[in-house]
């Protein structure tokens, strides 16, 4: 097996990563990151389970990461997104994995703030030798197959000469991440929530001959968590879009890199089945969300005189140790630790790191 230096990979790297993960049918999470805090958790994760990983920030969570009171709001999705890149370069590779840095849903109206990071990509680029992302996606799933085909390949045209792969979606994930996309999409009947094999090979002709790109399938996924039922997942959609590809163009197995967005709360034997469909990338988000504040709000709860008090009125006790913010912002680590864990299981990436 192949071995790649620790740290924040791309091009060549990523390409063997995903090879890799093909090859040995697991995906990596990528988990959204909102901070230093939840950044270090995914890292700290990764390594004690001895599997890469990909970190990646919504245009609200690059917001948030350059501060949620940052007058104003386009520099701060722009800036917070490069300041949380800079913060990874720097330490990801003193936690001894591969981590491949990747931003998220970029609708019709985000367009700007891709161009902007691609922008900033360039001059990382020129300055240091390799940019500054390891990829970006697009999501022009609401718009025709024309327009997010022909954005694709613009945007695909301007990030290949810097090493950068580009996500595209094709069909709809349901539910809303980050302002895109909306809770009245779901239901098990409704065909926009399933990709068509045809997209998916439309779009391999026009993006393979330009770079390196992956697809976020639609195969009833969803973002968010919802009741049991409202989703069905059918992960044969994905077999079928790798058939298709594989068929026409005489390709071997699973020629493509799939992306499985909404992965929290999935069924366990569903996210098992798509591993064999060419699925590398499982989207988690909202059940590190949960995960965080289960944790920090049990430690609260706990005592929660000291949230209220310096001293306890009654018993004179001083609160310091247990409001130091370290102490909630830790548990909150704890708890993504914990369930990154268990998605590092589930996506069968634990102890298969490519790091040397
Ligand atoms: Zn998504």
């Amino acid at each position: 097996m192949t071995k790649l230096r620790p740290g924040v990979i791309f091009g060549e790297e990523y390409k063997t990563l995903i090879q890799a993960a093909r090859e040995g049918q697991y995906a990596l999470p990528a988990v959204n990151v909102v901070g230093t805090n939840s950044i270090n958790a995914v890292l700290e994760a990764a390594a004690a389970n001895k599997s890469d990983v990909i970190v990646q920030l919504s245009n609200g969570g690059a917001q948030f990461y350059a501060g949620a009171g940052m007058p104003d709001s386009f520099q701060a999705r722009v800036l917070g997104a490069v300041s949380a890149a800079q913060h990874v370069h720097l330490l990801a590779k003193h936690y001894g994995v591969c981590v491949v840095l990747h931003t998220d849903h970029a609708n019709r109206k985000l367009v700007p703030w891709l161009e902007a990071l691609i922008s900033h990509g360039e001059d990382y680029f020129r300055a240091n030798g390799r940019p500054l992302f390891t990829s970006h996606m697009l999501d022009l799933s609401e718009e025709t197959l024309e327009h997010n085909l022909s954005e694709s390949e613009r945007l695909l045209k301007r990030m290949a000469p810097l090493q950068m792969s580009l996500e595209i979606e094709l069909g709809c994930t349901g539910g809303e991440e980050d302002g895109v996309g909306s809770d009245e999409d779901i239901g098990a009947d409704n065909p926009k929530l399933y990709t068509q094999p045809e997209d998916v090979l439309e779009a391999y002709d026009r993006l393979n001959p330009l770079g390196h790109f992956s697809v976020a399938a639609s195969f009833g996924n969803v973002h968010g968590v919802y009741k049991p039922g409202n989703v069905k997942l059918r992960p044969e959609i994905l077999r079928e879009s790798q058939k298709l590809v594989r068929e026409t163009h005489n390709l071997g197995e699973n020629p493509l890199p799939l992306v499985f967005h909404g992965g929290s709360g999935s069924e366990k034997e569903k996210i098992a089945e798509s591993l064999g469909y060419g699925v590398f990338k499982m989207n988690i988000d909202t059940d590190t969300q949960f995960a965080f504040s289960e944790k920090a709000g049990a430690y609260v709860f706990e005592t929660p005189n000291a949230f209220k008090h310096q001293i306890d009125p009654e018993t004179g006790t001083p609160y310091k140790k247990v409001y130091d913010p370290r102490k909630l912002l830790r548990e909150g680590e704890q708890g993504i630790i914990t369930r990154l864990t268990e998605a590092f299981d589930d996506l069968r990436s634990a102890g298969k790191s490519l790091a040397q």
